[in-house]
């Protein structure tokens, strides 16, 4: 049988089980579009801020992110919203998804950025996984921050919203637990200040679990890229997501748990303790707690490339 809406008479299309809520479509696209208004306030987005980049790889979560800023940040006329778009060179995966990147940010009329690792670092990701020993998301990352923080510097904007959902904060706060990182967790976003050449992130989706962007995307009739990346089969992040999911069963609302600890360590962790240096071969920033002096990227690209040498002498 199917049930009503707990908040008025029409069909329930979805039983939030953490809170014991059936909402009809209307219901929820209301509270879907208070939580994030909520995130933008109090993650300070907007304070000040003129130019706002946007993450958007064309995934469902930056397609509705895009969207709910527009709807949310329009009304304030000094800010403009810019999407930026990183093209890691996965053959195969990305260009469909750039395809609904350019079809989004023409329909909202919002500017758009693409950068290609094959610009930034003159070789793609399906060169780099190639050559490297490292896990291809491992690489794909170090890649994508340093990205997308070039881009958002070159942007002219200060502040840097992804479409981290629920689900993708939970299991990388667990992945810093259990790897006893205080060091990754501190740095973990939403930020409150800048440091030194490193961009603030926002997360506005963060308390809004993956089957509920999945169904708000739906539901507005927006598109769903549903490819998944080739190299996701080997992504650690997978064992988090089963492991999540088994505490959720258990224990509904453990995510929103993870996610209240880590918003209760990051308040008793300042972000002025972080220190950064530039490094030698770029000038983007480095955290000196990391032991290194050239960037995570920059690292990666000379070995790389002595890897090349070997195989080319
Ligand atoms: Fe990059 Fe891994 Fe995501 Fe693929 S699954 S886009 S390699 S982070
Ligand atoms: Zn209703």
């Amino acid at each position: 049988m199917v049930s009503s809406c707990d908040r008025c008479t029409k069909e329930s299309v979805i039983y939030l089980r953490y809170s014991g809520q059936h909402l009809c479509r209307d219901h929820f696209l209301e509270m879907i579009g208070k939580r994030v208004r909520k995130e933008v306030r109090g993650q300070g987005i907007i304070r000040g801020e003129q130019r706002i980049a946007v993450a958007v790889s064309g995934g469902k979560d930056s397609i509705l992110l895009l969207n709910l800023l527009k709807e949310i940040v329009e009304p304030i006329r000094a800010v403009s919203l810019v999407a930026l778009t990183v093209d890691e060179g996965i053959d195969g995966y990305r260009p469909s998804s750039l395809d609904i990147v350019r079809e989004q940010t023409d329909r909202l009329g919002v500017e758009s950025k693409v950068k290609s690792y094959g610009d930034l670092f003159g070789m793609t990701m399906d060169e780099m996984v190639e050559k490297s020993d490292l896990g291809p998301c491992t690489i794909c990352g170090i890649m994508r921050r340093k990205c997308l923080n070039v881009m958002a510097k070159d942007a002219g904007c200060t502040v840097l919203a992804t479409g981290h959902n629920l689900d993708d904060m939970a299991q990388t706060i667990l992945m810093n637990v259990l790897s006893a990182d205080l060091d990754r967790m501190a740095r973990l976003g939403p930020h409150d200040r800048s440091v030194e050449g490193f961009i603030r992130r926002s997360m506005p989706l963060r308390t809004i679990p993956e089957t509920e962007t999945y169904l708000s995307a739906h539901l507005l009739g927006l598109p769903i890229h549903e490819l998944e990346c080739p190299y996701s089969e080997t992504a650690k992040r997978g064992h988090y997501r089963d492991l999540m999911m088994s505490a959720e069963e258990v224990t509904p609302g453990s995510r929103h748990s993870l996610l209240k600890f880590q918003k209760q360590l990051a308040s008793l962790i300042s972000r002025s303790d972080i220190s950064t240096s530039k490094c030698p071969k770029c000038g983007e920033p480095v955290f000196v707690g990391e032991g290194k002096r050239s960037c995570r990227a920059c690292t990666l690209l000379g070995d790389l490339e002595g890897a090349h040498e070997k195989e080319t002498s």
